[in-house]
């Protein structure tokens, strides 16, 4: 194997990047006086960075690496593909096998009659895609003015114009002009944070209901569709109340809005089905899917589309799509990809074995000091750091300091866990051994102690009031 270790020393590469990298979600000035870390190879869920030091990679890079890191399979399909047909585009009626075989194996593997794809580049292009269809399948049916898309804030849908809209995330709201018009969000479904003293069951059906609420005030004639990921991720991988979604599911039946399920993170065997719209039993209409698509091997998104959805789009030439949308090299690292994740058996031992083996251990988290709850499902986690569990009590502090000061500890212990305001997440490669849950989990609980000890060093241990 060629690793490329000739690169210059660290500070160097540090300076360089930091003089002309633009880095996405990234405070610059930090850039400068820290320096970014620098990952030179990754084999499993393994990073090294330039210096030597190894992590345990809990994030799958961003939710994406679902195989793991180091496979030459999909090396070795981009290869093939690129020396047979690098490129040639899907528009005007054209197409290439990749694309033709990549639609048909996302057809098969999607539940229902999500029988028709629309490739994108990424999940923020998938997910402009989804808002010109369906507000063009209305317009179609002849009603123009049904253009509305129901969201909910703290939701994470990608960072375009389009996607960053729908995503609930003020902070981005803030920059640029966003939400665009005609998007409406409702409150998320996060018991630990927002439920106050009504019980998780019934605050699942208050939140849910809000969006038949919307409905009625903006007018079902006005609304389109409502967008949601079946478990937030970015925003804190929020489990939902069980009785959220069958809610959601019921309001969107009766009204006739169509339910779009964003499965950029939970697709592809994160919460141990193929799609996380299967484990929490949603039937939506368009699913977005990207990242573990292809394990991040390639960047590659797109929708998947209901017969009905499909069949009103066909009648119309729907002005939109990508350079890239179906790259043939990206089609067959994706395909690679799928292949591995069936023939391996990745998905249904998520569902079997490592799923609940990581759950037993992350559940043990709940006994440390620090920790308030730890819900998962499949291979998402997140952990509520408390300093009163029984008052779900707010740090009194800036709301993810605590966070951030956990989040360094990880880093120095040799794990990668990332952190949203004062919750802890977790999405680990689908491959991730129990010898490495092991590892993970007492990690993450040194981490949590070195915080802990902080916290009462520095005086920060106190309830918000
Ligand atoms: C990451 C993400 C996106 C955006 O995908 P990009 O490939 O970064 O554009 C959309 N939706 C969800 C749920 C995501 O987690």
């Amino acid at each position: 194997m060629t690793l490329i270790t000739n690169h210059l020393p660290t500070a160097e590469l540090q300076a360089l990047d930091a003089a002309h990298h633009l880095h996405p979600f990234t405070n610059g000035a930090e850039l400068e006086t820290k320096g970014a870390r620098v990952i030179t190879r990754a084999k499993g869920v393994t990073l090294t960075d330039s210096d030597g030091n190894n992590y345990l990679d809990a994030m799958a890079g961003l939710w994406c690496v679902n195989i793991g890191y180091g496979r030459d399979e999909p090396a070795e399909a981009a290869a093939r593909q690129m020396r047979e047909l690098p490129f040639y585009n899907t528009f005007f009626q054209t197409t290439h096998v990749p694309a033709i075989a990549l639609a048909a194996r996302l057809a098969e593997l999607a539940p229902g009659d999500l029988n028709h794809v629309f490739f994108a580049g990424s999940g923020s292009e998938a997910n402009d895609t989804n808002i010109r269809m369906v507000r063009t399948y209305w317009a179609q049916k002849g009603q123009p003015e049904k253009n509305i898309i129901i969201s909910r804030k703290n939701a994470y849908h990608g960072s375009s114009m389009g996607s960053g809209s729908l995503g609930g995330m003020t902070f981005m709201h803030e920059q640029g002009g966003l939400p665009i018009p005609n998007i409406h969000h409702i409150d998320q479904p996060h018991w630990w944070s927002e439920g106050g003293d009504t019980s998780p069951e019934d605050f699942g059906l208050e939140r849910a209901r809000q969006l038949e609420q919307a409905i009625e005030d903006l007018g079902a004639d006005r609304v389109a569709a409502f967008i949601a990921e079946p478990i937030q991720g970015a925003g804190g991988v929020v489990v939902p109340p069980a009785t959220y979604w069958p809610e959601i599911q019921r309001i969107c039946d009766e009204h006739g809005i169509l339910l779009i399920a964003d499965e950029v993170i939970c697709g592809f065997g994160r919460t141990g089905s193929w799609f996380g719209s299967t484990t929490l039993d949603i039937r939506p209409h368009i699913m977005t899917v990207a990242k573990g698509l292809s394990s991040g091997y390639a960047p590659i998104g797109g929708s998947i589309v209901c017969d009905e959805v499909a069949e009103v789009i066909n009648n119309c030439e729907f002005a939109h799509g990508y350079t890239y949308s179906g790259h043939p090299m990206a089609c067959a690292v994706a395909l690679e990809n799928l292949r591995i994740l069936d023939e391996e058996g990745i998905v249904d031992r998520v569902a079997q074995h490592s799923g609940p083996y990581l759950q037993q251990k992350w559940h043990g988290l709940v006994e440390h000091p620090l920790v308030g709850e730890a819900p998962i499902v499949g291979m998402m986690g997140s952990i509520a750091l408390t300093p009163d569990a029984a008052t779900r009590a707010k740090f009194a502090g800036n709301e993810g300091d605590v966070g951030l000061i956990c989040r360094e500890h990880c880093f120095q212990n040799g794990l990668v866990m990332r952190h949203v305001g004062d919750r802890m997440i977790i999405s680990p490669p689908l491959v991730i051994t129990d010898a490495e849950i092991d590892t993970l989990v007492e990690r993450a609980w040194t981490a949590l102690d070195l915080t802990h000890a902080q916290l009462k060093q520095d005086g920060l241990l106190k309830a918000a009031k």
